[in-house]
């Protein structure tokens, strides 16, 4: 099987004793909890990304700062690896085990320490759900706008580490617009604050770079957020194709007229038969696509770019348009979206869920190149994504237990990955590099880039310790996977060039 990085990385490692570890570890506090029987650390064997399975030394959940500093003093000075997860809903193995590492499970950071609703802020630990900081927000009429569809499970640590995306980041931005501070322990245990509390901060923008970082700079210990004031009014439009390619074409429509929609989200057929034989969201199971485009903001704005909206859709060639009449049937048709993860889960044994971004320009482009490379693999692609920022998230379907499904799934999704590096995009839109993705890092990036890369991580952490083996290819293995880094927008694949 072929869904592994780099075995080398725990046979490189020294072997440590795990009776020694413990015992350090134990030592630190009497509250701190340190599992290592294997029955306790086999449920942390995986994140998200189940294809990828590690059973760690140890886990350790640390409640206090002053923990997770003796922890990682431990680690340092027994030269042992660490791990960061949060709710371990991550979708590129980022917080996947390793076998000779702690993994460091901050579940238990789980306090909104502060909310202030003058300054529109919120202080919060690493482990708080993403959905909660929204709703102690809610009685001050404010809200944390990322939403990544995990929201109810996944942690603001984890969302840091990822700089996670969502349905309303088209018109309100990332995680990394909207945190302003984070406090971070380095491997050494010194704690650091990036940003302020401030819309600027003096020096190197080091709360940008922090973002995004996958758990290989420090550990997250605190995060303040901003908090937006709740659109008066919010409208939810669906609109249905009898063609994938008409439903990408609105897409770019619609935002070429300068409309940013406070979502707008995609689906194709599969997709929308799995998401409505799951969730009865009302969706047309015999449309190729559907579109569902929120409008947010003051009621006469909303309306009149609800009708603008129309008219684009009804020139784009689209089908039936329907507004959702109240406020139950938009968040029905909003859980048909949310949950078409699960969805997809329901009609396959299994799926791989990718996460690639391309420019709005070539989605019908890509989506017409993904059908093929799924006919060329013999496998079904599932496609619901954030159309609006050319996110796309291509579900391919395969059952692990027929030989070689799960080595063509691989194959198929760095293919679809590389596809998206052609057209001008990224091997990932809000689901990060992982373990997942490091051998298409080698064709994103060129050897100086990854270079660059690597002098980061060392001066953040110079032995290595964080997360190693994850995001940043070696440029050893870059070369061993080819050195296929595009040059001039032309990879080494000429049979792309069909789409
Ligand atoms: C059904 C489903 C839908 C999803 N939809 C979206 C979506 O719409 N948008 C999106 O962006 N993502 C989505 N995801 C992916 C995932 O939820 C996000 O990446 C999320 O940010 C991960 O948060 P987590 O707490 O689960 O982190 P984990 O999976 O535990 O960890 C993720 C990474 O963060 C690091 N990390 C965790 N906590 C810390 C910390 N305190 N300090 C330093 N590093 C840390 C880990 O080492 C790892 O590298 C989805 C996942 C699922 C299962």
């Amino acid at each position: 099987m072929s869904f592994t990085y780099d075995e080398k990385i725990d046979g490189a490692l020294p072997s440590v004793d795990r009776n020694t570890l413990i015992s350090a570890l134990r030592a630190l506090s009497p509250d701190l909890e340190v599992l290592h029987e294997a029955e306790e650390l086999r449920p942390f064997e995986c994140d998200g990304l189940a294809a990828y399975r590690t059973v760690p030394l140890c886990v350790v959940l640390p409640s206090t700062v002053e923990q997770a500093r003796g922890v990682l003093r431990v680690a340092a000075a027994h030269g042992v690896p660490v791990v960061p997860r949060g709710a371990g809903t991550g979708l590129s193995g980022g917080a996947m085990p390793i076998e000779k590492g702690i993994l460091l499970v901050m579940a238990k950071f789980n306090r909104i320490v502060a909310l202030d609703p003058v300054a529109a802020t919120a202080r919060v630990q690493p482990g708080v759900r993403n959905l909660a900081i929204s709703q102690a927000a809610a009685p001050y009429g404010l809200y944390y706008a990322p939403d990544p569809s995990s929201q109810i499970a996944c942690s603001i640590g984890g969302n840091v580490a990822e700089n996670a995306g969502g349905v309303h980041c088209l018109k309100y931005g990332l995680t990394v617009h909207n945190v302003l501070k984070v406090d971070v322990l380095t491997i050494d245990g010194e704690l650091v604050t990036f940003g302020g509390e401030s819309l600027d901060s003096p020096g190197f923008d080091l709360l940008a770079l922090f973002t995004g970082s996958e758990g290989m700079l420090g550990i997250v210990v605190e995060v303040t957020v901003k908090l937006l004031p709740k659109p008066q009014c919010a409208k939810l439009l669906m609109a249905s194709f009898d063609d994938v390619e008409k439903a990408g074409r609105a897409v770019a429509d619609i935002i070429g007229a300068g409309i940013i929609p406070g979502g707008l989200e995609m689906m194709d057929n599969l997709a929308i038969r799995a998401a409505e034989d799951f969730i009865h969201a009302g969706y047309p199971v015999d449309a190729e696509a559907i579109l569902l485009c929120e409008l947010d903001g003051a009621e006469s704005d909303v309306d009149e770019d609800i009708a603008r909206v129309q008219t684009l859709l009804a020139e784009s060639g689209c089908g039936q348009v329907r507004v959702a009449h109240d406020e139950a049937e938009r968040l029905r048709l909003w859980a048909g979206r949310k949950n078409a993860f699960p969805a997809v889960g329901r009609v396959s044994p299994d799926y791989y869920c990718m996460d690639g971004t391309i420019p709005r320009r070539e989605l019908a482009r890509v989506l017409r190149g993904i059908a093929a490379l799924g006919e060329e693999y013999g496998l079904l692609v599932a496609n619901v994504f954030h159309a609006g920022d050319g996110n796309m998230h291509p579900l391919i379907l395969f059952d692990a237990n027929r030989p070689g499904e799960l080595d063509r799934a691989e194959a198929l999704g760095g293919k679809i990955l590389e596809l998206c590096v052609q057209v001008g995009g990224s091997i990932t839109g809000e689901h990060g590099v992982g373990r997942e993705k490091i051998n298409q890092m080698c064709v994103q990036f060129t050897r100086d880039e990854i270079t660059f890369f690597h002098a980061v991580k060392a001066a953040f952490d110079p032995s290595g310790l964080l997360n190693p083996g994850k995001n940043i290819p070696t440029l050893h293995r870059c070369a061993e996977f080819g050195a296929m880094h595009i040059h001039h927008g032309q990879l080494p694949f000429p049979h792309l060039e069909r789409f």
